[in-house]
């Protein structure tokens, strides 16, 4: 299969909204990271992005809409549900709520994403929209559409060559079908946020409860990643990083060590966004380590969630020289 580069300009997002309505995959920007849509009434081209993906059948996906009278149609929405949707829609928080029937489910997971080119192509293909992220399943999320061509192209019949996506790491999944609200998986809006603008305490899920596509190693690249201890001192740093010469770092540049490559990222919103492309580009030019540091602020949920799963899941301590 040939995969098709569309513009993202009126005649590519038509072109692309004719390919979704006819049950291609088309991958779209967002502004958390690249989706790979398919028209989410069409049970083939559904299972199709499974297959594209390689994804595990019981990781459910986000179906994304382009306007929040969307809740009411296609899932049964509760006044906390308005209140965050008036609040961050457009915008990286997916909401989990009761569904009605949309891939046969008892729950649906609801998204209206804020990027320009999203909100076009959804309107203009006048469906709800089915995306994940447009990566194999298991490998760090594509934030540009070259990065989506480099990893898709075959498998898919279009992309839209957006800009690069700004948040950089996929939306926070907030579970509204329980008393409390619940974040399944945290994501580009923090729990605090959410919190405020509830009005009460929101839980955090763990192990099983999480979200069913958190249990799957993600956001892996092919290199081997090391996370370091939250506010590691700098000397503990550079000790594991000299301790395998060509490694790279990726974290806040005040945390960095003297001559270290990878990401030095001014802030939180820099490390946020150019995390992904970072762990690929250090894969690509063979780094023997990556050491990723996450930092410490509750803000920087997301960012270590990530970070410790592209680890393997685990927080390791920094290696001294000694041990290698
Ligand atoms: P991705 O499509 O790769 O961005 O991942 C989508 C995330 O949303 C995964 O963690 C899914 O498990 C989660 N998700 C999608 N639908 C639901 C649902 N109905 N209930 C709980 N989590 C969901
Ligand atoms: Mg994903």
């Amino acid at each position: 299969m040939l995969t098709l580069r569309l513009a993202a300009d009126p005649a590519g997002i038509a072109r692309a909204a004719a390919l979704l309505r006819a049950g291609a995959l088309v991958a779209f920007p967002t502004e958390t990271v690249y989706g790979l849509g398919a028209n989410a009434q069409d049970p083939t081209a559904v299972a199709r992005v499974y297959a594209a993906k390689g994804r595990p059948a019981d990781n459910p996906l986000i179906v994304h809409v382009a306007g929040a009278d969307a809740i009411d149609e296609w899932a049964v929405a509760n006044a906390r549900a308005r209140a965050l949707a008036r609040r961050f829609w457009p915008g990286p928080l997916t909401l989990v709520l009761p569904g009605r029937g949309l891939f046969g489910a008892p729950t649906l997971a609801l998204r209206m994403p804020s990027q320009d080119a999203a909100l076009a192509l959804i309107a203009a293909a006048g469906r709800p929209i089915a995306a994940p992220s447009a990566n194999r399943s298991g490998r760090p999320s594509p934030t540009s559409a070259q990065a989506v061509y480099e990893e898709m192209q075959g498998r898919i019949e279009a992309v839209i060559e957006g800009p690069l996506a700004e948040v950089g790491i996929e939306s926070t999944v907030l579970d509204l079908t329980h008393e409390r609200a619940q974040v399944l998986r945290p994501g580009g809006i923090s729990s605090a946020e959410i919190a405020q603008a509830l009005g009460e305490e929101v839980g955090a899920a763990q192990g099983s409860a999480r979200s069913p596509g958190t249990r799957y190693r993600h956001y892996a690249p092919e290199v081997e990643v090391v996370l370091l201890d939250d506010g590691e001192p700098a000397a503990a740093v550079e000790r594991a990083l000299s301790a395998r010469p060509g490694s790279w770092y990726i974290g806040l540049a005040d945390t960095a060590p003297p001559g270290a490559k990878g990401l030095l990222a001014g802030d939180l919103a820099a490390l946020q966004q150019a995390l992904y492309a970072t762990l690929v580009a250090a894969e690509r030019s063979r780094a023997p380590v990556v050491a990723v540091l996450p930092p410490p602020s509750p803000a920087a949920a997301g960012v270590r969630d990530r970070m410790v799963r592209a680890a393997g899941g685990e927080m390791r301590t920094v290696p001294s020289r000694e041990e290698g």
